[in-house]
């Protein structure tokens, strides 16, 4: 059982798309253990996004990502990371598969709808950034 972190982007809230991005992670069997809506700022911008920082399109990416506030998930099942990664798709949408979530509603490589963990050590540090310990929880995943 992993757990890995979840951004829904400012193309998916606006594009009012996070009720259908949550059904295709709850119908692959994923349980939501976090939840939570926030406006990201610069600071938490640019720590999160660092590999990319000295990228030209970074700019355009920090405007982007600002534009409207965003939902964390923390996210639980069986190689979370690896598989959510596979049902988000390639980072550029319009080269991602249909039925994929970015080759179904995203628009373009930064117009991409969804940040996922790439590594189980990045869903570590990253559940960590956007959350609190008690933010996450732990309950019977079936009653
Ligand atoms: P991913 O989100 O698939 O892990 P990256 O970590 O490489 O991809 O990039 C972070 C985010 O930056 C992407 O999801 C996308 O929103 C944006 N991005 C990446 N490459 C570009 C680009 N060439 N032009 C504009 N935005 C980009």
């Amino acid at each position: 059982m992993e757990t890995t972190l979840i951004l829904l982007k400012p193309d998916c809230i606006t594009g009012r798309k996070a009720g259908e991005v949550f059904k295709r992670f709850e119908d692959a069997g994923f349980q939501i253990r976090g939840c939570k809506m926030f406006r990201a700022d610069a600071g938490l911008l640019r720590e999160h996004y660092a590999h990319i920082a000295t990228k030209p399109f970074f700019p355009e990416v920090e405007a982007f990502m600002t534009a409207s506030p965003v939902i964390a998930l923390a996210l639980s099942g069986e190689n979370a990371v690896e598989r959510i990664r596979e049902l988000l798709g390639p980072t550029d949408s319009t080269k991602a598969a249909k039925g994929t979530i970015r080759g179904d509603f995203g628009q373009t490589v930064m117009k991409n709808i969804a940040h996922a963990s790439d590594t189980r050590e990045n869903a570590e540090i990253e559940l960590k950034r956007f959350f609190k310990p008690d933010e996450i929880f732990d309950y019977a995943m079936s009653l």
